[in-house]
């Protein structure tokens, strides 16, 4: 299948639409970390409360930059906001996936305690959702591909909105499914989220209705059923590219598709 010519909406740039908010580049800021909350063995959702905070849309991310041993200047990654922008932006949360070998995210993941703090910058992105936009909306994530995907439905929970999405959500099985409680309640609440987890480790459980990766036909089972108008999907760039070429492939406009790689 052609993946490459498809012009979809590619959210990870340091870019926002600044020119319509005529708002000024974002600065580095010093961070206090006030919550850390183990989700899985290997993500931790952390709160920082921002000092000088900017307004976000749900979707958007922020660079976290941190020293590393034996490097001259701060290492810099970039990760998505979790939390809902409405009623307040100026706690923001990140939920972080510590990758084995990696600089930053073992870190994040695993050394930061309440009152330490964090230089961020943001927020940036262009991979954003809010009603506007409108819906059905189809919301496709592997791993911490959720995390912009709560504060999609976060913010839609305490706006009282009512835009059918449905996530499909691929985890190696049910104990490293990020967010999997509060999805659950958040589920059996709203009658306009649906949830559909795929596990790639778990051939068995119940809780799954798929067991492999995310792939052409289940992309586009989910599509027809949940009648999406515009579709997100996150995560690994190969299974975002996928997810791209499927859509455009089954009629929906290129357009009304955003990617967001995490590369
Ligand atoms: C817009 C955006 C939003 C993101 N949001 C999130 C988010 O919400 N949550 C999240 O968890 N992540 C997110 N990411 C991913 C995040 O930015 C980092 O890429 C991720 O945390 C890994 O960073 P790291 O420094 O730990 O790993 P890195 O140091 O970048 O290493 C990555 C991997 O490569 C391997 N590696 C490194 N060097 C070598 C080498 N020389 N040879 C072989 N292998 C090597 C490492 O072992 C590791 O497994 C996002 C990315 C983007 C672009």
């Amino acid at each position: 299948m052609e993946t490459e010519a498809i012009n979809v909406n590619q959210g990870s740039s340091d870019e926002t639409d600044r020119s319509a908010l005529k708002m000024p580049a974002p600065r580095w800021q010093v961070a206090e970390v006030v919550e850390v909350i183990a989700e899985t063995k290997e993500t931790t959702a952390l709160r920082i409360a921002v000092p000088e905070p900017r307004e976000f849309v749900s979707g958007q991310y922020y660079n976290i930059r941190i020293p590393v041993e034996g490097r001259p200047r701060p290492i810099q990654r970039a990760y998505s906001i979790a939390s809902s922008p409405f009623p307040q932006f100026n706690v923001v949360e990140f939920g972080i996936k510590e990758m084995e070998g990696g600089l930053v995210s073992p870190v994040l993941a695993k050394q930061i305690a309440v009152g330490d703090t964090l230089e961020v910058r943001g927020p940036y992105g262009t991979f954003v959702w809010s009603e506007d936009k409108g819906g059905p909306l189809l919301l496709v994530a592997a791993g911490s591909g959720v995390v912009p995907f709560m504060s999609m439905i976060r913010y839609s929970k305490a706006k009282g909105l009512s835009v059918p999405m449905h996530l499909l959500f691929a985890s190696k099985s049910a104990e490293y499914v990020i967010y999997g409680q509060e999805l659950k309640d958040l589920e059996a609440e709203l009658d306009w989220l649906s949830v559909t987890h795929t596990f790639t480790r778990d051939s068995g459980h119940p809780g799954s209705r798929y067991h492999r990766r995310i792939d052409q036909e289940m992309v586009t089972e989910l599509m027809y059923e949940s009648q999406a108008k515009l579709a997100y999907s996150c995560g690994p760039p190969e299974m975002v590219k996928m997810c791209e070429a499927v859509l455009v492939d089954l009629g929906m406009d290129p357009q009304s598709v955003y990617s967001e790689k995490y590369d």
